[in-house]
């Protein structure tokens, strides 16, 4: 019988976990080990360009790439690990139960958007977090070019000022365009509790986003929190109301709700603490990759933020080389999954293998 390696979720983190332990396994000759993948869909899907059009091409395939290395892909979405009896159960796609059995288990089901109680939210806010919600974004933004024209159609609000909220707000002068005119006069604003443009994101590249939204003509309102939402925009805490038909919610993302599952210690973001090598602390079995990790970038105090960056960096890079290799910065190296170096050489498998999953 194999020892079996069950990685959850096909992302930045879990892909290239499965690829590099592959990798490992391939240099050591050893044929005693399979490796499963478990993931809603064989996909990895390119989180970090959800923001732009035609998002639903925003996809690489992976069966071709997961049948060359030989990993095991299951198609389903995990909802149980009893880490006690080393299984996890899951649901496929027709909402049929399934169980697999793991030796070592890696956890990659990535981080979604925090959703706070704000009147509203549910009902009237766009979000760009997963393929389907961006998608459902992107056909209303089609769709504006039918509604009569007034000030609500062209403005476009952005709900948090962080990478994601600035990386949407500053595509979306030029999509309104696109769809309402390229000389309409349209409007995106940036709602942020900070007390300044992006206040806290440091001196390095803050003007550098001042300069961005100013040759855009993005507006920021600092200071300020979203109270509610209505059908035709928001309400500040202050009592402002801002009208808009667009309001697309960027504030916050937390660890995927498998984490509270395991024994271990969780950070703010409910992201497991996890040792140099990425085993979640507490646990002999168990280790974490990418937004699910809380992962040490250095001896100073530094942890990985929730990117793609870091995520293929832990998950790809052996713990020796991984503080070195992780920086600060969001700059997604897999912009583009079919030609960017990061692909081909995953495509290649040759990625760096991650020690200490495979004993
Ligand atoms: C709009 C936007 C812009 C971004 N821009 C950047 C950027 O410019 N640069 C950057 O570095 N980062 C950026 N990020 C962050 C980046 O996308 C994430 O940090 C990265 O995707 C994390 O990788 P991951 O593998 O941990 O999670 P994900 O990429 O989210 O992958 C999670 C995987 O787990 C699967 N999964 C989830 N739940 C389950 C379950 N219960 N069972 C089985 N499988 C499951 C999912 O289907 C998916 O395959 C951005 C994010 C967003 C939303």
């Amino acid at each position: 019988m194999k020892q079996q390696l069950l990685v959850i979720g096909a992302g930045f983190g879990g892909l290239w976990s499965a690829l590099s332990a592959a990798r490992l396994l391939d240099m050591h000759d050893r044929q005693d080990v399979e490796i499963t993948l478990l993931a809603p869909q064989a996909e990895l899907r390119i989180r970090p360009r959800f923001y732009e059009p035609d998002v639903h091409s925003m996809f690489a395939p992976l069966d071709a790439l997961l049948d060359a290395v030989n990993v095991r892909f299951v198609k389903g979405t995990a909802e149980r690990i009893d880490e006690q009896k080393r299984r996890v159960g899951y649901r496929d796609e027709a909402g049929r139960p399934g169980e697999l059995s793991y030796d070592k288990l890696i956890l990659a089901s990535g981080s979604q958007l925090s959703r706070p109680p704000v009147p509203g939210l549910s009902e009237y806010a766009f979000n760009v977090d997963q393929i389907e919600s961006a998608a459902r974004l992107e056909r209303h933004l089609l769709s504006l070019g039918k509604q009569p024209a007034s000030r609500a159609r062209n403005t476009v609000v952005v709900a948090g000022g962080g990478f994601t909220g600035i990386e949407t707000a500053t595509e979306m002068p030029a999509r309104l365009r696109a769809v309402l005119g390229a000389d309409e006069d349209v409007r995106v604003i940036v709602v942020d509790r900070s007390a300044g443009i992006a206040a806290t994101m440091g001196d390095g590249i803050r003007p550098s986003i001042v300069q961005a939204s100013e040759a855009l003509g993005i507006e920021w309102i600092t200071g300020a929190t979203v109270a509610s939402l209505d059908a035709n925009g928001v309400t500040l805490a202050d009592g402002r109301h801002i009208e808009s038909h667009t309001v697309i919610w960027t504030v916050g993302f937390r660890a995927s709700a498998l984490t509270e599952q395991l024994t271990g210690e969780r950070d703010g973001l409910g992201r497991l603490h996890v040792d140099g090598n990425l085993k979640v602390r507490g646990q002999d079995n168990v280790f974490a990759a990418g937004d699910v990790a809380y992962a040490a970038t250095d001896d100073l105090g530094n942890y990985a933020a929730m990117s793609c960056q870091h995520a293929i960096s832990l998950a790809a890079t052996p713990a020796t080389t991984r503080r070195r290799t992780c920086s600060a910065s969001r700059q997604c190296p897999t912009a583009n999954p079919s030609t960017s170096p990061a692909w081909t050489w995953a495509r290649g498998a040759r990625c760096i293998p991650k020690a200490g999953i495979v004993s």
